[in-house]
């Protein structure tokens, strides 16, 4: 297998984006950074939005979710929208974290966040990010911070001293996966953060911090086509919506709305995450601040599309029999289309149709996951959203091996092929005729 230099400088672009992404909230940062630059407009929920159309904009909330749109320049008639999310599986702070006088070691005393492969976080170098809320005089600040070099280490025991650790070993996070921080005593948390945001440790009032895995992404294999690194899921996603966003034409009739949510990992039951009202909400706003009515909003969601957007399993070569005996995703197979009976994927025979259209249209391949029936499987946004904003919508994502791992694995060309469909999606003028009825024909036939 060839892979061009297009793939290669793809996927060292989302390498990038990872890296400069170690929690939710520098996500949302790094991609509103690049919208601003690209021209969006930066809206504040808190105050009067004043939209226009044929015009971009751009708004977040509690800094760790994102919803960038692009307005039609003609009367909107449909939402093209697809869903990511920017967090992932890791170890939460508690307050005061230092806990002192273990063999004279400082260990942070920690949380998880979602369902970390626990395992795959011992010995490898980590770091700590975030935000902090600092008082500034009469106000309270929220600022990002990234410490940015390696920081802290969860060790292992010894196998001398656990001779049975390769029959499986169970992680209990209050007990074996405290990170090491320091030999004094005296050095808190706090003045690491401090010192990187260059205040007082006495200034911060608040926290959201988070360990993360430092390791550098890697591109490898005979061919170089595989890709790993820490974050893939779903930060691939959320780097090809964005991507995919700016690629595509301008749209007559449908406004292309590009989300990345989160706390999926932790159930999305937020006012940040899919389960909040973050979409209904902007999406109501930007109806009426077009100039329609709360009818034109039922009537617009109606005629709209959703791509939820979330990494895959692939079939693992070691463990095939736990993949479906069928519908098994391979690395580098194109965009995988999710499926699940019990409606944990969103995908039904509509929204699977309207998808496997837009990849042809895209030229991007395409295959199918499904769980082994046997297997409940993970959950994803999807249908989480749908029950605030309920509209057609499609599971799709990339595959990759070892998700949850702290260091995850996909093939190097699938970035591109996501890229490309979600482009597909935003400049699609597919619309709703009547329920289950769909014109595919390109917009410029729609002013026939
Ligand atoms: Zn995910």
């Amino acid at each position: 297998m060839q892979v061009d230099t297009n793939a290669r400088t793809a996927a060292k672009a989302l390498t990038d984006f990872i890296k400069a992404s170690p929690t939710a909230f520098q996500a949302t940062a790094a991609m509103q950074t690049r919208l601003t630059a690209a021209g969006y407009t930066r809206l504040n929920e808190g105050e009067l939005w004043q939209l226009q159309r044929g015009k971009n904009y751009v708004v977040t909330r509690n800094g760790s979710a994102l919803i960038a749109f692009r307005l039609p320049a003609g009367e909107l008639q449909g939402f093209r929208i697809a869903a990511s999310h920017g967090d992932n599986p890791n170890f939460k702070l508690k307050e005061n974290p230092e806990m002192t006088g273990n063999g004279g070691m400082t260990r942070l005393n920690v949380e998880s966040y979602g369902g970390a492969n626990l395992s795959t976080w011992f010995d490898r170098p980590l770091s700590v990010a975030g935000r902090v809320i600092v008082r500034e005089q009469h106000t309270l600040v929220t600022r990002c911070v990234d410490v940015g070099r390696d920081l802290v280490m969860i060790p292992s025991l010894a196998i001398h001293m656990n001779p049975k650790v390769n029959h499986g070993m169970a992680c209990n996070v209050q007990k074996d996966m405290l990170p090491v921080f320091g030999l004094d005593a005296t050095l808190k948390m706090a003045d690491v953060v401090a010192e990187t945001l260059k205040i007082d440790a006495g200034e911060i009032m608040g926290q959201d911090l988070y360990v993360y895995n430092r390791q550098a992404p890697s591109i490898w294999g005979a061919s170089q086509e595989f890709l790993s690194s820490p974050r893939l899921d779903d930060l691939q996603c959320a780097f090809s919506s964005l991507n995919g966003l700016f690629a595509a034409a301008p749209s007559e009739h449908q406004a292309a709305v590009h989300c990345c949510f989160d706390n999926e990992e932790v159930g999305s039951g937020t006012k940040q995450g899919a389960g909040g009202t973050f979409l209904k909400d902007t999406l109501i706003r930007i109806v009426l601040g077009l100039g329609g009515t709360m009818e034109d909003y039922y009537r617009i969601v109606a005629n709209s599309l959703m791509v939820s957007a979330d990494n895959a399993h692939a079939a693992h070569p070691n463990y095939l029999e736990k993949a479906d005996p069928v519908h098994r995703p391979r690395l580098n197979g194109g965009v995988v289309i999710k499926h699940s009976a019990n409606q944990k994927y969103t995908t039904d025979g509509v929204s699977s149709a309207l998808v496997r259209m837009l990849c042809e249209q895209a030229g991007v391949p395409y295959q199918v996951f499904v769980n082994r029936s046997d297997m409940p499987g993970g959950s994803t946004l999807g249908n989480i959203s749908t029950s605030q904003v309920s509209l057609n919508t499609a599971d799709v994502g990339i595959a990759q091996l070892a998700m949850h791992s702290a260091c995850e694995t996909c093939g190097v060309l699938d970035t591109e092929r996501l890229t490309a469909f979600l482009r597909c999606h935003f400049e699609s003028g597919m619309t709703a005729e009547t329920d289950g009825r769909f014109r595919i024909a390109e917009e410029s036939h729609d002013k026939d």
